[in-house]
């Protein structure tokens, strides 16, 4: 443990998901250079970047290339003190659910923040995964009204259930579009399931804004979408900068933290969290 670490016993993680590691505990042993967090409960993501490097000084802590990852939070762990989110203070959220914060709750909240979209903006949602749920929510407490691909199934009952429109097809999505008045720019299709890429670059028409989530094993990018101008922008993961965002929105209750996780096994629409002994 470095002078700038804290080390945390862990109460509850996140587990599996493409976004790596994250969770929720409190602080048990500070660094020389970390005083302040002892005692307190903290969100933990997957990455504490450097914070000093020029990548970092830009804007750019999700890349650093002095990075450290972690794979996995046993029952405890050593992370750099300036990226932890204390909680209380405003900021009370319950155990085991909080643990997705810091990771899928993030990357949703990242996907929306780089891609910078506004409330006239036609926004599509590609991939039915707790990621997209976090996202869907957040896009509409943004004043956003998105439209997701499905077909069928719980993701499509649940989208309806929000307001969302649901179409199969391009067509589908830009006539759904032209019911709200969106219809006439170019889309910003989120795609925030590595493995659905290939259909989000599909529905990227000219000179529309793709934002895909990268995960831990970043899909090939991206077809034949150059070709109709598309910006591609990837996100490697949570940003570590957004987590107290992400946090607000959660206490606020615009996204709701309790239904999008669970402790069981197998739900493609839930982050699955579990509680340290
Ligand atoms: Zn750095």
């Amino acid at each position: 443990m470095s002078a700038d670490d804290v080390e945390v016993a862990l109460e509850a993680v996140q587990v599996g998901g493409v976004t790596g590691a994250a969770g929720v505990g409190r602080v048990v042993a500070d660094g020389e250079h970390a005083r302040g967090l002892m005692n307190r409960r903290v969100l933990i993501g997957p990455i504490d970047p450097c914070g000093e490097c020029d990548v970092c000084r830009h804007g750019g802590a999700a890349v650093c290339p002095h990075v450290r990852v972690r794979d996995a939070l046993g029952a405890r762990t050593t992370a750099a003190a300036r990226w932890l989110v204390p909680l209380s203070d405003g900021l009370d959220l319950a155990v085991p659910a909080a643990a997705a914060v810091a990771g899928d709750v993030t990357a949703a909240y990242t996907l929306y923040a780089r891609t910078g979209a506004a409330p006239r903006d036609p926004v599509v949602v590609v991939g039915a995964t707790p990621i997209s749920r976090f996202l869907i929510e957040i896009l509409l407490a943004k004043g956003i009204a998105p439209a997701a691909v499905g077909s069928g199934g719980a993701w499509a009952d649940w989208l309806r259930g929000k307001g969302v429109a649901v179409a199969g097809d391009r067509a589908a999505l830009a006539a759904a579009f032209a019911e709200r008045s969106l219809g006439t720019r170019p889309w910003r299709v989120i795609c925030a399931d590595p493995a659905t890429v290939a259909a989000a670059v599909e529905l990227a028409g000219p000179r529309a804004m793709l934002t895909v989530l990268a995960g831990r094993s970043p899909p090939p990018i991206a077809g034949d979408a150059l070709g109709r101008e598309v910006t591609v922008l990837g996100i490697a993961g949570p940003h570590p900068d957004l987590v107290v965002e992400a946090a607000a929105m959660c206490v606020k209750g615009e996204i709701d933290l309790a239904a999008g996780t669970t402790l069981a096994a197998g739900d493609p629409l839930r982050t699955r969290v579990c509680e340290i002994a």
